[in-house]
C-alpha cells in the first residue's frame, strides 16, 4: 500500500532522510519511533505530499508521488491524517467537521454526508456530542473527533503523527482504544507514536528512526524480544 524506496531529503545541508526504504502492505500497522529530530514527521509529511523529498520514490496504492502525472489532491484524499494538535476547524460544529471533506472533496449530497459521519462519530463513540464545538470537548475526544473525520474520506490508509502525545495521561487510553479498533477492523495504518505497549500489542511491525535512517524494520515481537539494534535499545530504555 505504501512503499518508500531509497527516500532521501535534505533540509540544505542536513540529511532528514537519509535513503529510507520501507514496504507497508494492505492491513499492515506499522509504528515508527525513534528520537525527537530523527526525521519520523517529516517522513509521515512525505507519504502525503505535504512535504517534498529529494530522490527516491514513494508509491501510495500504485500511484507514484514523484511523477509529473500524479495529481497531489486526487492521492491526498485518499491518505487519511491524524495530527498531535488535533486541527479541528473550530468554528464548525463536531459534525461538520466529519462532513467538511465528504462534501467539498467527494462531493457527496448532504444527507449522505450527514448519515456517513453520525456512523463515524457513533464507531468513535461521539454521537451524543455531534452538535457540540471543539472547544466544549476534552482532548481526547478532539482527537477521536478528528480520526472520524480523517476516515470520513474512506481513506486507503491512515498515517498517525503522535496522536497522544499531546493528551493528558487519562485521555490516552480512549484514543489507543479507538485506534486499535481500527487496526483490527483491516485498516492500513502508520502511526508515529511513543506508546510502547501500544506497538507491542497492535502494530505488526516497528521502524526504529535515527538520524534519519530506518535503522530496524522488525516485526513488533522480535524488536521488542531485544532482536532491535543496540541504537534502538538504548532508545527504549529512555523512554520506558
Ligand atoms: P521528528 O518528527 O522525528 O521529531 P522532524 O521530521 O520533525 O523529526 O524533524 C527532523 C529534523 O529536521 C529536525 O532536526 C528538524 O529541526 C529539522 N527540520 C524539520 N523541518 C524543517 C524545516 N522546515 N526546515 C529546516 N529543518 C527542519
Ligand atoms: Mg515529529
Amino acid at each position: 500500500m505504501i512503499v518508500f524506496d531509497s527516500v532521501c531529503k535534505h533540509y540544505g545541508t542536513f540529511q532528514v532522510l537519509n535513503n529510507c526504504s520501507a514496504t507497508i502492505n494492505k492491513g499492515e500497522i506499522v509504528v515508527i519511533c525513534g528520537p525527537s529530530g530523527s526525521g519520523k514527521s517529516t517522513l509521515i509529511k512525505c507519504v502525503n505530499g505535504l512535504e517534498t523529498f529529494d530522490s527516491g520514490q514513494i508509491t501510495v496504492d500504485g500511484t507514484r508521488l514523484h511523477d509529473p502525472a500524479t495529481h497531489l489532491p486526487d492521492l491526498r484524499r485518499r491518505i487519511g491524517m491524524v495530527f498531535q494538535g488535533f486541527e479541528l476547524f473550530q468554528h464548525l460544529t463536531v459534525l461538520q467537521n466529519v462532513m467538511i471533506a465528504q462534501r467539498v472533496v467527494l462531493h457527496r449530497n448532504k444527507a449522505e454526508a450527514h448519515e456517513r459521519a453520525m456512523l463515524l462519530l457513533q464507531r468513535v463513540g461521539l454521537a451524543d456530542h455531534a452538535a457540540k464545538y471543539p472547544v466544549a470537548l476534552s482532548g481526547g475526544q478532539q482527537q477521536r473527533v478528528a480520526i472520524a473525520r480523517a476516515l470520513a474520506i474512506d481513506p486507503v490508509a491512515i498515517l498517525f503523527d503522535e496522536p497522544t502525545s499531546a493528551l493528558d495521561p487519562e485521555m490516552v487510553a480512549e484514543v489507543l482504544a479507538v485506534m486499535t479498533e481500527l487496526a483490527q477492523a483491516g485498516m492500513t495504518m502508520m502511526c508515529v507514536t511513543h506508546e510502547m505497549g501500544f506497538a507491542r500489542q497492535v502494530a505488526n511491525r516497528v521502524i526504529f528512526m535515527d538520524r534519519g535512517e530506518f535503522v530496524d524494520d522488525l516485526p513488533a515481537a522480535d524488536f521488542f524480544d531485544g532482536r532491535c539494534s543496540d541504537r534502538a535499545g538504548t532508545f527504549l530504555k529512555r523512554i520506558l
